[in-house]
């Protein structure tokens, strides 16, 4: 899970790296009032999980809190690439000498991390490695050993970042491993005029599969963007977002992915998709209809189901079940293949849905999908 930036601010605070004073409201008439406690003039800040905010006129400075207020309204009326702005941070303005650039990413390939910093901070990373990638410095640190000062010297020389950052790439560390996170990134890390060495932006993308241990995380977990990715998490169903019309569930994250291809290639785009996973109950069918269905961009469903520890005759009781919880109003396209196939085929003819319609293979179930969100 990606954090927003106050949220990764607040944590680099715990850890003791130097933050801006700053707060969040998602209120232009608080933002006045938050801007006064911080001396008048503030820098306000979009708070949305993309990059690039500064560009986008997401990160503007005001002079005093009418100022603040105005720009804060302004920028709450925002969308930043597809991200509606729905709240603002309210940061005491920093003084910047020079922007540096340092994070933390796991590498999976390597099975280590990767230190990567450059002295060339402020534009993204990626901006940067690309017009000049010898101003990019990649250092593996191996997860046992960690970054210890001595790493640190060794990282803050290979970058050419000013010596005393070693203490920030220590702390940067512990927020990495006793947060459980997968992605730290400081950008910029600010050299103030008075020499001080501030966070002024950051990112931290959290391990999910740590969440059991992560006792305090619940806050943040209840700051899911989507409402529906929120209910389908509560469920414990595997959901995602997209931007296409043809709603997609299937069994086990292989199948899934392929469907999307398939629906892809049918000439219409995934409004979504939902894994119910390898033991896909009658219960968790119907939990995943009903998710899917009730996403106001959904013009058809797509079921993809190939049974096996789950049968299909489970399966389909779980759909009929769905439409009678449910009531969809929208057409739902099947397709069952594996195990008792045969007898859960029967079951969705016997209920006879009308808006129930079945494919012998996923090929055709995707064109009849594709076909019935165009006219639907
Ligand atoms: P991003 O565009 O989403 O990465 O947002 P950042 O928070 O990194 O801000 C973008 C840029 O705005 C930074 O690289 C700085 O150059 C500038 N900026 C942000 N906050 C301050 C500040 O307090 N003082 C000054 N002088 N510049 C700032
Ligand atoms: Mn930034």
């Amino acid at each position: 899970m990606d954090l927003y930036e106050h949220q990764a601010r607040q944590l680099f605070e715990e850890h003791g790296i130097s933050v801006p004073r700053a707060e969040v409201t998602d209120s232009p008439g608080r933002a006045a009032g938050i801007a006064r406690g911080l001396g008048g003039r503030v820098v306000v800040k979009a708070q949305v999980k993309t990059g690039g905010r500064g560009k986008a006129g997401g990160v503007r400075l005001a002079e005093d809190p009418a100022a603040a207020e105005r720009t804060a309204r302004e920028i709450l009326a925002m969308n930043i690439k597809g991200h509606p702005v729905r709240t603002v941070m309210l940061a005491q303005p920093i003084d910047i000498e020079s922007e540096f650039y340092v994070s933390y990413v796991l590498d999976r390939a390597a099975g280590r991390f990767l230190a990567i910093a450059s002295a060339e901070g402020g534009t993204e990373i990626e901006e940067v490695a690309a017009s000049r990638p010898e101003a990019v410095t990649r250092v593996p640190v191996d997860p046992a050993e960690g970054v210890t000062p001595e790493k640190a010297a060794e990282i803050v020389r290979a970058a050419g970042l000013p010596p005393r950052t070693a203490g920030v790439l220590v702390r940067l560390w512990q927020v990495l491993t006793r947060e459980d996170a997968l992605l730290v990134e400081v950008n910029p890390l600010v050299r103030t005029a008075q020499g001080q060495l501030v966070a002024l932006d950051g990112k931290v993308t959290l391990d999910d599969n740590a969440r059991f241990r992560q006792a305090r995380r619940s806050g943040q977990e209840t700051s899911n963007d989507d409402p529906l990715e929120a209910a389908a998490a509560a469920k414990g169903l595997n959901y995602v977002k997209l931007d296409g019309e043809v709603g997609v569930v299937g069994n086990g994250a292989g199948l899934v992915m392929s469907t999307l291809d398939v629906v892809a290639g049918s000439g219409a785009r995934p409004a979504n998709f939902l894994d119910i996973g390898g033991g896909a109950s009658a219960r968790i069918m119907s939990d995943g209809l009903s998710v899917v269905l009730s996403d106001p961009g959904v013009k058809s469903v797509l079921v993809n189901v190939f049974g096996g520890i789950t049968a299909c005759d489970a399966v389909a009781d779980g759909i009929v079940a769905a439409l009678d919880a449910v009531r969809p109003t929208k057409p739902i396209v099947v397709r069952l293949d594996g195990n008792n196939a045969a007898r859960g085929r029967a079951v969705l003819g016997e209920r006879a849905h009308p808006l129930v319609h079945q494919a012998a293979t996923m090929d055709d179930a995707a064109r009849l999908a594709a076909r019935l969100a165009h006219i639907s």
